[in-house]
């Protein structure tokens, strides 16, 4: 008999990882790290491809660090919401702290894209919210998937990808 949980095909995801916290676990670009070894070793989850670190201005309050931002590219057969999961778990991991939103944070975990699904429910939104104003995210998309669609639209014709405002490239690829 076909066990469903393990027959559903891959879908094509990516995440959008940033912190500017350190704690007594690492520092932001290591919480990254180590959230990309994370993936890397969870048994439904493939073909992990990191980008560039990014650093970047924060996006609310500005009395707080700058930002180390990443995108991660992978395979899964999870669900979306058990994708939504891992993420939370990853942050778990890091030790994230809730103080205000858009506040500072040792680990942030957004699930951008599944695969070309649309998911709305009380606890996932799918294409996320953010993904089309935020350059923090696009740029570091565009240079993993330069021919990405999103809902319709090419990634390098959305106009944030092309706009390096609060956002500077760094050396080190995470992974
Ligand atoms: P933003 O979502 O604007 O980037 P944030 O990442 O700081 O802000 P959080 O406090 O991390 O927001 O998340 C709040 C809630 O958002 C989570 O509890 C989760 O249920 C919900 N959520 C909805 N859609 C998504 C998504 N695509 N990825 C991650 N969380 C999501
Ligand atoms: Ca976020
Ligand atoms: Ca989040």
């Amino acid at each position: 008999m076909v066990n469903l949980s393990e027959s559903r095909a891959l879908k094509t995801c990516y995440l959008g990882l940033g912190g500017n916290l350190s704690n007594e676990l690492g520092t932001p670009s290591e919480h990254i790290a180590k959230a990309i070894a994370s993936l890397s070793a969870h048994p439904q989850i493939e073909q992990v491809r990191a980008s560039s670190l990014y650093a970047s201005k924060p996006m609310g309050p500005q009395d707080q660090p700058d930002f180390i931002n990443a995108v991660v590219e992978l395979q899964t057969s999870l669900s979306a919401q058990q994708l939504l999961e891992v993420c939370q778990h990853l942050e778990q991991q890091a030790q994230r702290v809730r103080l205000r939103r858009w506040g500072e944070r040792s680990l942030d975990v957004d699930v951008l894209l599944y695969g070309d699904e649309n998911v709305s429910t009380r606890t996932l939104t799918v294409p996320h919210p953010g993904i089309k104003l935020r350059n923090f995210v696009l740029i570091p998309l565009a240079e993993l998937n330069a021919k990405l669609v999103i809902q319709g639209e090419l990634i390098t014709d959305l106009a944030p990808t092309n706009d390096w405002t609060g956002l500077t490239r760094l050396d080190d690829n995470p992974s």
